[in-house]
């Protein structure tokens, strides 16, 4: 068979870039827990830093491992090359700083992971790379949100926790007249949901501690783009500022990826039949959720995702007392922020994942005190609304 022919997803989060012969027919992939590679010769050495000849150095600057999952990525996002990193934010961190120098403008969407605002915050303080934020609803606000010194859009989509869409089309025709990259931060969907690559974004950000991974397990981050977006990071901000994958957590990663499509399936399956219920209850005041036919952002979803996804975020009546009265009351959700695990997660973003984000701030993204985000995992559909319910009830 033809190695390089594009097979199915679901083929490639199985498959893609490992060929079991070459390990003495090992299923599994090894680990090649090594931090240095040793050169057959003083001149090998010599080439491989002069990168006239191919082969690893370090682990720092690469690994075997760690380099099956990047090509795996890639594959999955539709991308050229892939990269890893020992967590979201450190790829958050290496594209940010390598997209920009002082002077320069990040435009963001209105709602981003709590310490994404954090680093915007740190650039803006130590560096001078200043940047706002754009619900980027409609084409003219976007014109007008971007300034003469912008050099990249920061986007989230569904925007973490309040599950608003962004149209990556319409952002992206915008950007690519103005020379602008676009980033994508991508851990909502996960490949198998919504690909930004094929929209014509220029990078796609992980958080892989999330549904990559896929069993709470390991902090992690990854990023696709163009092999030669990948190869300047890989060489500056991945190699300098250091923050690398190790080959352990790589190997968990690809054991992770082999099922995400079928995990992701039954994360939405329950997640709908969670949103029906919840939209029903009269405790609750209102849902989000990507999928809600109902929605004005429906079309937008239907446009660039599959599904409407795993997640959903909740006002309930009442407001910090009930909400965290709501969580003290569950017995099989547990109380944790994270995502994307087999396990039902809930969380309070005004007091935890957003609690950095002045207040102010805050409530301009619509995280108030009522808020809550709910990670729907992959128990009974049934049992989590159980549990859910008798908590709402007593309210
Ligand atoms: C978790 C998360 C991050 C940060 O990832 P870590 O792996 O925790 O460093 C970034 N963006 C989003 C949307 C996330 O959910």
């Amino acid at each position: 068979m033809d190695k390089q022919k594009k097979q199915q997803f679901e083929t490639e989060v199985i498959h893609h870039g490992y060929d079991s012969s070459i390990y003495q027919g090992s299923l599994a992939p090894p680990i090649f827990q090594t931090s240095t590679f040793s050169f057959q010769t003083a001149q090998q050495g010599e080439n491989r830093f002069a990168g006239e000849e191919e082969g690893y150095i370090y682990s720092r600057l690469g690994n075997p491992t760690v380099k099956m999952l990047e090509e795996r990525i890639a594959a999955l996002e539709n991308g050229e090359a892939g990269l890893a990193f020992g967590s979201g934010m450190a790829a958050v961190s290496a594209v940010l700083i390598a997209l920009t120098k002082s002077n320069d403008h990040i435009l963001c969407s209105q709602g981003i992971y709590g310490c994404t605002f954090g680093l915007l915050q740190l650039l803006k303080d130590k560096y001078n790379v200043s940047h706002s934020f754009c619900t980027m609803q409609t084409e003219s606000e976007i014109r007008e949100a971007i300034q003469p010194e912008t050099t990249c859009i920061y986007v989230e989509t569904p925007i973490n926790p309040t599950m608003a869409l962004i149209d990556l089309e319409l952002i992206v025709s915008i950007a690519k007249e103005k020379n602008i990259k676009v980033v994508v931060d991508n851990t909502f969907c996960s490949p198998y949901l919504q690909k930004p690559l094929d929209l014509g974004c220029d990078i796609v950000i992980h958080s892989a501690t999330k549904y990559i991974g896929g069993h709470g397990d390991v902090i992690a981050g990854l990023i696709v783009g163009s092999k030669e977006m990948i190869s300047e990071i890989s060489m500056t901000t991945l190699k300098d500022i250091g923050g690398v994958m190790s080959p352990f957590d790589a190997w968990l990663l690809i054991r992770g990826l082999k099922t995400l499509h079928v995990r992701l399936d039954r994360h939405c399956d329950n997640a709908e039949y969670i949103f029906e219920q919840l939209e029903v209850h009269p405790m609750v005041e209102k849902v989000f959720y990507p999928g809600d036919k109902k929605s004005e952002a429906y079309p937008i979803m239907q446009k660039q995702m599959k599904k409407g996804g795993g997640l959903i975020s909740f006002t309930i009546k009442g407001g910090k007392e009930e909400a965290q009265r709501l969580l003290n009351e569950l017995q099989l959700i547990k109380i944790a922020v994270s995502l994307g695990d087999a396990e039902t997660l809930i969380q309070h973003p005004a007091t935890m994942t957003h609690a950095v984000i002045p207040k102010e701030n805050r409530e301009l993204m619509g995280i108030t005190e009522s808020l809550l985000r709910l990670s729907v995992g992959l128990e009974s559909k049934e049992d989590i609304w159980q549990d859910l319910k008798q908590a709402l009830d007593r309210l």
